[in-house]
C-alpha cells in the first residue's frame, strides 16, 4: 500500500472495468454496438482514466448528460468516436455542442427545432439521436410530438438522424409489466420514424434478454461493478475499493458516548477505531450506524460504523478483532472483495449508483492499470 496523503484510498481496477466491458459486449454479440454511459465524470470513478481503457477494450460510442462533460472528454478519443450528450443541447449552447464534436439526444419538439436552425445555419445536415418517451415521461418526443413533428413538410431536414432511444424504468424488475409496455411503445413510435439504428437497453436491460438490444446498448453501471440483475449473483467484476485509513484507537467503558450527539452509547467495554473517511469525502452520513468496515486481514469480522459520521471521521468499533494490532495508518474497507458496494449503498439507504457518483474528489485515487494486470498507479 503507497503511502497516501488523504486518509481515503479510492482504487479503481481498469482491468475489471474492461473485462465488464468485453463481458457485455460479448453479452449482446458483434451485430449490436455496446456503447457506455459516462456521465458524471464515468459515475465518479475518473473519465479521465475510465473513458480511454473503455476505448482499449473496444468502445467506440459514449454517453454523457452534459456539454461539459463531453467537451472534456472529446480529446481524448479519436473522429471514429462518437459522443452522445443526453440531455441534449440547453437553448443557446447548440453551435458549442456542434463545434466541439458532440451529438445531442434531441429530447423535444424545441431541441429538434434548435437544431435544425444550427443545420440551417451551417449549410450541412447534423447528425443527431432522436428520443421517445416510450413510457418513463423523463425525456424525449410523446406520440403526439411524434404526430406533430410527421405533419411538418420534411420533418427531419437539416438533420442526419444517427440513432432512435427511448429508456426502461423498470429493467431492474424484468418481471415488472412496464417493460413491456415500454418495448411496445419504442417498437411502435420508431416505426414511425425513417428506419434507423435504435436503441433502448442500458445496463438492466441488456440483461432482459435479445429482444431488447436492438442495434446499440447503453450500459454504465453494470461496467463500474453495480450489479445489473439486483437479488441475483452479479455477473460482473468488482471495479471499486475504498478504504479508509485509521487514526487511532481507544478503550471504552460502559456507558461511554461516540461521536456527535452522543449517538452511540457503548453497553460493555469496547474497542473504538477512529478512520479518516467522513461524509466531506462523500461517504453517505446515513450509514452512521448501519454500515460497517473490514480490516482485510479478518475478512469474516464484519466491524459495525458506530455512531455519526462526522466531516472527516467515522468510527468503528473493532471489540470483535480482540487484541489484533491496529496500527495508525492501516487500511481498511468500507467497500471492498469482502464488502461489496451494493451493501454499503443498502446501509446508506441507497443504492450503489447514488454512492458511487456521491464519492468526492478528496481521496487518493489509485488506477490499476487495464494494460500490464500488475500494475498500480495514480
Ligand atoms: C444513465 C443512462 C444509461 C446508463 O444506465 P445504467 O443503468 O447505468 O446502465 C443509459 N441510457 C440513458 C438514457 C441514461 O440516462
Amino acid at each position: 500500500m503507497p503511502a497516501a496523503s488523504t486518509g481515503g484510498i479510492l482504487t479503481i481496477d481498469l482491468a475489471a472495468l474492461a473485462d465488464n466491458y468485453r463481458l457485455l459486449r460479448d453479452r449482446v454479440g458483434p451485430a449490436v454496438t455496446c456503447a457506455a454511459a459516462v456521465k458524471a465524470n464515468a459515475y465518479g470513478l475518473g473519465a479521465a482514466r475510465v473513458v480511454p481503457a473503455l476505448h482499449r477494450a473496444g468502445c467506440r460510442t459514449f454517453f454523457v448528460a452534459h456539454l461539459a462533460e463531453g467537451a472534456a472528454i472529446r480529446p481524448l478519443l479519436g473522429p471514429d468516436c462518437t459522443i452522445f450528450v443526453l440531455n441534449g443541447a440547453m437553448p443557446g449552447t447548440e453551435a458549442a455542442l456542434h463545434a466541439a464534436g458532440l451529438v445531442p439526444v434531441l429530447n423535444s419538439l424545441e431541441q429538434i427545432a434548435h437544431w435544425r436552425a444550427l443545420a440551417h445555419q451551417t449549410g450541412a445536415s447534423l447528425p443527431a439521436a432522436l428520443q421517445l418517451d416510450s413510457g418513463m415521461s423523463r425525456f424525449g418526443l410523446s406520440e403526439d410530438d411524434v404526430n406533430t413533428l410527421l405533419a411538418e413538410n420534411a420533418p427531419l431536414a437539416g438533420l442526419a438522424p444517427t440513432l432512435v432511444m427511448s429508456h426502461l424504468a423498470c429493467a431492474d424488475e424484468p418481471a415488472h409489466p412496464a417493460n413491456h409496455a415500454q418495448h411496445t411503445a419504442f417498437k411502435r413510435l420508431r416505426a414511425r420514424l425513417p428506419a434507423m439504428p435504435a436503441s433502448l437497453a442500458a445496463s438492466s436491460g441488456l440483461f432482459l434478454g435479445p429482444d431488447w438490444h436492438f442495434d446499440m446498448v447503453r450500459p454504465g453501471a453494470a461496467l463500474y461493478g453495480i450489479n445489473p440483475t439486483p437479488g441475483q449473483p452479479n455477473p460482473m467484476r468488482p471495479v471499486v475499493r475504498l478504504q479508509a485509513r485509521l487514526i487511532q484507537t481507544r478503550q471504552i467503558g460502559p456507558g461511554t458516548a461516540v461521536g456527535y450527539g452522543a449517538g452511540f452509547i457503548a453497553d460493555r467495554p469496547s474497542r473504538i477505531a477512529t478512520l479518516a473517511v467522513g461524509y466531506g469525502d462523500g461517504f453517505p452520513r446515513a450509514i452512521g450506524g448501519r454500515g460497517h468496515a473490514i480490516l482485510p486481514a479478518r475478512p469474516n469480522i464484519m466491524l459495525p460504523i458506530v455512531g455519526r459520521i462526522s466531516m472527516d471521521c467515522l468510527a468503528v468499533d473493532v471489540t470483535a478483532l480482540g487484541s489484533t494490532p491496529l496500527a495508525a495508518g492501516t487500511a481498511l474497507d468500507l467497500i471492498g472483495p469482502h464488502h461489496p458496494l451494493e451493501e454499503a449503498a443498502a446501509a446508506a439507504g441507497t443504492i450503489g449508483y447514488e454512492l458511487l457518483t456521491g464519492l468526492g474528489a478528496r481521496y487518493h485515487r489509485l488506477y490499476r492499470d487495464d494494460t500490464s494486470p500488475q500494475g498500480e498507479n495514480a
